[in-house]
């Protein structure tokens, strides 16, 4: 039966048996027992589903997958040991040496260098398009070798805001895939799958865990792409695998297709597993992911309006403020008409003035974190991003003065008072 979003947030994923555990158990185990050997070479050939080795499934992450998934109305997912991981096994499940792919420029520091630099090492080239021009315009960096598009609901840091359903046809008039970062939003907010996504990731790191105690990510597939539609352009879903005996994965799993190349085949080679107590504190998270989201947009929408009214603050982007010109995609995409908790703005005065402002924080810390229960503030020129040039940092939308507020779920006034107090020291 299915529930609401938030209903699913408390009740979904792992459904205890009479008299079984009401918790979700963590399945502590590296290894799963069996009787006979042919019922363990079933599980190595795929003929048969089941649990061997947790390096490739394991019964705590796959009840929290399952509830993922749900949450993001998709037919399946998998649990990474990160979000670069869930980032890269996204795009490294549909692309190989020789391919392209295009993503948005606005997007996470971590992800842009996985792109720009780690990924170009392996032979698999990116072009970075500015979200926001034209379809034309977008249209040219197709190339026939291109196989997906990529995107960030809401960007980390800059803030902007993807028009989901535009990305979605212009990657699906070149018959592409496109992989959205769905970490800022959380399905609670947006769910990218009903504008038109075909898979998405997350930081689980962020608002899901949401009280900063464990790092990990996740894949969900709407299971709304064709593979077989692009038989030739996606060969490592449609053809024969030869690590698995010549089984094509579309043939064998049909919508399953693309969740199982990247358990069998990615995390059997790549080991980038979440641990399955990481797994039980996300689920833990998400919980109460539907009561939380709701206050740190409340609270960021507070924070943003006071320091747009303070003359000491240059400039506030926040894309639930009503004057912000992408106010209409926001109350077409977001569930409650606002975006996230995080905002960014600038002090006049520039880099130094900003610098004294954080250092004067008393409630809010200064952390590399963002998306978390508690208030924090981070300067991305100086820290998270420090390895662009200014080129960069621009073309990623991100001025040298831009200060990060993950705005938390404190009291809003707490957190007013504080950003008061450290503006009065400067
Ligand atoms: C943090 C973040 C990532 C990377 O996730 P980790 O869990 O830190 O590996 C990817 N995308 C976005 C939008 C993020 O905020």
């Amino acid at each position: 039966m299915s529930h609401s979003i938030d209903t699913t947030c408390v009740q979904g994923g792992w459904q205890p048996e009479n008299g079984g555990p009401r918790q979700l158990p963590i399945y502590q185990s590296t290894t799963f027992k069996y009787a006979t050997s042919q019922q363990m070479a079933d599980l190595f050939d795929l003929k048969a589903s089941g649990y061997f080795y947790t390096r490739l499934q394991n019964p705590t992450n796959d009840q929290v997958a399952n509830k993922i998934a749900a949450l993001e109305g998709g037919v399946a997912a998998m649990l990474t040991s990160s979000g670069q991981a869930a980032s890269f096994f996204s795009v490294f499940n549909i692309c190989e040496a020789g391919d392209h792919f295009i993503s948005c420029s606005s997007i996470y520091g971590g992800t842009f260098n996985l792109f720009a630099i780690t990924m170009k090492k392996l032979g698999i080239e990116v072009t970075f398009v500015d979200q926001n021009a034209p379809a034309e315009e977008l249209a040219k960096a197709f190339r026939p070798n291109t196989k997906c598009v990529f995107g960030e609901t809401v960007a980390n840091p800059a803030g902007y805001i993807l028009d989901i359903a535009k990305m979605a046809k212009l990657a699906h008039d070149h018959g592409v895939p496109l992989i959205v970062d769905n970490t800022f939003a959380t399905p609670v907010l947006c769910r990218p799958f009903d504008f038109g996504a075909d898979i998405v990731v997350h930081s689980t790191t962020k608002y899901m865990d949401g009280h900063g105690c464990a790092v990990g990510g996740v894949i969900v597939d709407s299971g709304h792409f064709d593979w077989e539609q692009h038989h030739d352009r996606f060969a490592g879903l449609t053809e024969p695998d030869p690590s698995y005996h010549g089984l094509a994965y579309t043939k064998a799993f049909g919508k399953g297709a693309y969740i199982t190349k990247a358990t069998a085949q990615l995390m059997r080679d790549l080991g980038s597993i979440q641990s399955p107590q990481n797994a039980f504190l996300l689920n833990l998270g998400l919980e109460s992911l539907h009561l939380r989201m709701p206050r740190h947009c409340s609270n960021a929408l507070a924070a943003a309006t006071y320091l747009k009214n303070n003359p000491k603050v240059a400039w506030v982007h926040y894309a639930g403020l009503p004057d912000d010109p992408e106010y209409p995609l926001v109350q077409k995409q977001f569930r409650g008409g606002l975006p996230c908790g995080v905002l960014t703005f600038g002090i006049k005065g520039g880099r130094e003035q900003s610098i004294k402002f954080m250092d004067s924080l008393k409630l809010i810390a200064i952390v590399t974190h963002v998306a978390d229960a508690r208030s924090c503030v981070l300067h991305p020129a100086s820290h998270t991003h420090r390895q662009l040039t200014d080129e960069q940092l621009r073309e990623a939308g991100i001025p040298p003065d831009l200060i990060r507020f993950s705005v938390g779920i404190e009291d809003p006034d707490d957190i007013i008072a504080d950003l008061e107090q450290a503006l009065n020291q400067i």
